[in-house]
């Protein structure tokens, strides 16, 4: 079976595969760079640690529908793990055996590590955010005051890592205000003391921090004809931007950014170091030891010669 092909849930029926197979599910599929990124890494621990030299990581195309299935035919055909994405990491939250610790705030899962009893979930989502913003932008969240776009399951979970890391206040826009609102409902509880707020991104209200993080996790940005999340001239001076988009690598938010002379990063880099954790809780192999190897894969999937 070859790993670059987009798999489905007939080929899983009849799987027979010998080796340590991991997988990616979602829906669309075929634009995932994750199994070039962990393939790659899987062939750099081969050299040196032979018993990894049958581990492949495979893609499947899997609508909704049909995850309660595909999770029970993986764990049947003895997959070591599987990382979800769109649209599947809420709905897998309430299919799995047990939840890390971590994962439970979220509310929703991207890796499961098959255990005889049954699938338990992941999320290295936040590890992902936070190893970027360290490598890319030199920014740790403690003590930052974040201003985050987004109400949806990736703001969920970066919001939960900027709280959980201490952050000094978290501002949150969205375009819709319910989904705003839900999302400060869940978030209130882990806050403490930290300042939480919720905002209209049209209309950013005084008393913003100046010196923030600003991070996207809108998909604002992912088709070329998308407006910025926010006019980011209208914020007191941040420190920084991050995008949670790679692809395309330069978005108008990052655009503005840059106009404005901020320092600013795309999502690649999370993309990788939330990989890396995953292929950490697979295998054992520290995630620090693998996001270089990866951080080059995921490079030249992107930009193929
Ligand atoms: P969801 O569908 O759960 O949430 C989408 C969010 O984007 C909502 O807040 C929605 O607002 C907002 N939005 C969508 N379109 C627009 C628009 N035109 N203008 C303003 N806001 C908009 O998606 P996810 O949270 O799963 O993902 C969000 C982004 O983060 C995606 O681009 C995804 O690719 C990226 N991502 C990157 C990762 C990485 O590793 N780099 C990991 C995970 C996600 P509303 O509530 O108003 O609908």
């Amino acid at each position: 079976m070859s790993a670059d092909a987009v798999l489905t849930l007939s080929d899983l029926e009849s799987w027979s595969r010998p080796g340590t197979s991991l997988a990616v599910l979602g829906q669309p599929i075929g634009h995932s760079i994750s199994p070039a990124m962990h393939n790659a890494a899987l062939a750099d621990i081969a050299i040196s640690n032979p018993s990894f030299a049958d581990w492949r990581y495979f893609r499947f195309e899997i609508p909704p529908a049909d995850l309660p299935r595909a999770l029970e035919l993986f764990h049947a055909k003895k997959f070591r793990g599987l990382n979800l994405t769109v649209p599947h990491k809420v709905l897998a939250f309430d299919r799995v055996a047990t939840v890390a610790e971590a994962a439970r705030p979220v509310g929703a899962v991207n890796t499961l590590l098959w255990e005889a009893r049954g699938w338990r979930g992941h999320n290295t989502d936040g590890y992902g955010l936070v190893g970027a913003l360290r490598q890319d932008l030199g920014c740790d969240l403690a003590g930052k005051h974040v201003i985050l776009l987004g109400a949806g399951g990736a703001a969920r979970s970066a919001g939960v890592e900027c709280l959980r890391r201490n952050c000094a206040s978290l501002s949150i826009a969205n375009r819709t205000r319910e989904n705003l609102d839900a999302l400060l409902a869940v978030l209130a509880p882990l806050a403490g003391g930290i300042p939480l707020r919720g905002f209209a991104p049209d209309t950013p209200p005084a008393g913003l921090p100046a010196g923030a993080v600003v991070i996207n996790a809108t998909s604002a940005g992912l088709r070329a004809a998308d407006p910025a999340p926010i006019e980011l001239q209208r914020l007191p001076r941040p420190a920084s931007v991050f995008d949670m988009i790679y692809n395309p690598p330069q978005t108008p938010l990052l655009r503005a950014a840059a106009a404005l002379g901020l320092p600013h990063a795309n999502g690649l880099s999370m993309l990788v170091h939330q990989g890396a954790k995953s292929l950490e809780i697979w295998s054992g192999i520290p995630a620090g030891g693998t996001a270089p190897v990866m951080q080059a894969a995921a490079r030249a999937a992107l930009n193929p010669k």
